[in-house]
C-alpha cells in the first residue's frame, strides 16, 4: 500500500513538472537577452551565440533533426555599426540607443554640422524643398519633427542628412538596412537636442555584409499516430542586435518571449507525445524583413503541403488584456475552437480576431497557402518595445496562454 502510495505520488509530481515551466522560461529569457548574446543580431555573431544555445536545448530535447544539425543556414546583406559611436549635440553627448538611433541605411560619417531646424509652418514637401534652399546651408543636418517621419531613412537631396525629433526614446529597427544610402538618419529624443541646439557632432562607421551567414533551427517530433503530418509552432529568435559597441537591444518581449516558450512547448510535447508530427522551427532575420521564414517557405525541410496548422508566436510576454489571432477573419472555424476552449477554461481575458498581417514570419507560409495564424499577447503593463530597456518581460498570463495553445495543438 504504501509502495503504491509512493508510486502514485511519483506519478502525481512528475506529471505537475510535465506542465509549462514559467521558472525556465525567465531564466532562459534573461540569459538570451544578457550581453553575452549581443541582442541576437548582426553585430558580434549574436545570433549565431544564440543559435548554439537554441541548438543545444533541442538536442537535449530530444527532437528529431530534418538536417545534420538542426540548422538551416542561409545568408543576407547587412549594415552594421560595429565600432564606437560619437555623438554630441552642441557639446552635450548624446548616449546611443538611448538618446537616439540611426537609421541602418545609413553610411558612416566623421565631422561637426550645423543644425537647420525646419520650422512647424513647414509642412509639405514643396515647402521644405524651398525652405531648404533658402536656408543657403549646404553641409547640414535638417532637424524635423513627426509630419516629415514619412522621409525617415529616405535619400535626401541636402546636406549630409538629417533628424527626426520622437517625444521620447526613441524605437530602432534593422528592416532598412539591406541597402546603403548617402543621407545619414538619426531618431533624437527631444528633449536631449534642445531647440537652442546649434551642431551636431557624430563619428561612426558602418560595416556592409553583403553576404552575412545566418540559420534558421529547425526540428520535430514524430506523430504518434499520424507521422507524415505536421503541427507547426514557430518564433523568432533574432532581435536588432548591436547599435554600435555598447548599445544592445535585448529583445525580451521581441522576441525571447516566443522563443522560450517554443523550448517550453518541445519539453511538454516530448513528454506528452502528440498524435500528428509536431515540427519547431526558430527563424533568424525576422527583424530584417522575415529573411528566415522567406528563405525556408523556398526551401522547405519538409513539404509546405504536409502542414496541417502553424502557429507564430511573437511577443508573447504580456496578456493582462489577452491575445489578439491574426488571420482570425480568414479562419473562422479555427478562430472559433480557440474562443471555445478559452471560454470554457477562462483563460485569458480576451481572444480577439484580427485579419490579414504580413507582419511576422507567419506571413511567407499564408502566401503560399499554408494555413497559418500569428499570436501576440496584450497589456500595457509591458510597452517596451524595440528599446534598449527591452529585457524584462512580465509574462504576465503565461500559464494560461500556454495551456491555451497546448489545448488547440491538443484538439486539433
Ligand atoms: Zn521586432
Amino acid at each position: 500500500m504504501a509502495r503504491l502510495f509512493s508510486i502514485i505520488l511519483v506519478v502525481f509530481v512528475f506529471s505537475v513538472g510535465r506542465t509549462q515551466n514559467l521558472q525556465y522560461v525567465k531564466k532562459v529569457n534573461h540569459k538570451l537577452c544578457s550581453k553575452a548574446y549581443h541582442g541576437r543580431g548582426y553585430v558580434k555573431h549574436g545570433d549565431a551565440k544564440a543559435a548554439k544555445y537554441i541548438a543545444a536545448e533541442f538536442k537535449k530535447a530530444g527532437l528529431k533533426s530534418f538536417t545534420d544539425n538542426y540548422y538551416q543556414p542561409y545568408q543576407f546583406a547587412i549594415n552594421t555599426f560595429p565600432g564606437k559611436i560619437t555623438a554630441k549635440a552642441d557639446n552635450r553627448k548624446l548616449i546611443p540607443g538611448t538618446d537616439f538611433v540611426i537609421s541602418l541605411s545609413s553610411p558612416g560619417i566623421k565631422g561637426t554640422f550645423p543644425l537647420i531646424w525646419v520650422p512647424d509652418s513647414v509642412s509639405t514637401p514643396e515647402q521644405l524643398v524651398s525652405f531648404v534652399e533658402s536656408s543657403g546651408e549646404k553641409d547640414g543636418f535638417l532637424v524635423l519633427s513627426q509630419q516629415f517621419k514619412k522621409l525617415y531613412g529616405t535619400q535626401i537631396p541636402w546636406g549630409r542628412g538629417a533628424i527626426l525629433l520622437e517625444d521620447k526614446q526613441p524605437w530602432w529597427h534593422v528592416s532598412n538596412g539591406r541597402h546603403v544610402g548617402r543621407s545619414v538618419w538619426l531618431k533624437i529624443d527631444k528633449h536631449k537636442l534642445p531647440k537652442t541646439t546649434r551642431t551636431i557632432y557624430l563619428d561612426f562607421n558602418n560595416r556592409f555584409v553583403e553576404q552575412y551567414q545566418t540559420q534558421n533551427i529547425a526540428g520535430y517530433l514524430e506523430g504518434s499516430a499520424v507521422k507524415d503530418t505536421f503541427l507547426v509552432l514557430t518564433a523568432h529568435y533574432d532581435h536588432l542586435g548591436m547599435m554600435g559597441n555598447k548599445a544592445w537591444f535585448p529583445g525580451s518581449n521581441d522576441n525571447a518571449s516566443g522563443t522560450t516558450m517554443i523550448l517550453d512547448l518541445i519539453h511538454y510535447y516530448t513528454q506528452h507525445p502528440p498524435k500528428y508530427s509536431i515540427a519547431f522551427i526558430l527563424f533568424s532575420g525576422e527583424e530584417v524583413g522575415l529573411m528566415g521564414s522567406n528563405y525556408f517557405v523556398e526551401h522547405p525541410l519538409f513539404p509546405l503541403k504536409k502542414i496541417k496548422l502553424l502557429i507564430n508566436l511573437d511577443m508573447i510576454g504580456t496578456g493582462s488584456e489577452g491575445i489578439t489571432v491574426v488571420n482570425a477573419t480568414i479562419y473562422k472555424n479555427l478562430f472559433q475552437k480557440l474562443v471555445a476552449i478559452n471560454n470554457k477554461h477562462h483563460y485569458l481575458a480576451e481572444v480577439k480576431a484580427r485579419g490579414e498581417a504580413c507582419n511576422s514570419d507567419h506571413c511567407p507560409f499564408y502566401k503560399k497557402g499554408v494555413k497559418s495564424i500569428f499570436i501576440y499577447t496584450r497589456g500595457k503593463e509591458y510597452l517596451e518595445y524595440h528599446s534598449v530597456t527591452d529585457n524584462n518581460v512580465p509574462y504576465t498570463k503565461y500559464e494560461d496562454f500556454f495551456k491555451l495553445i497546448t489545448n488547440l495543438v491538443d484538439n486539433y
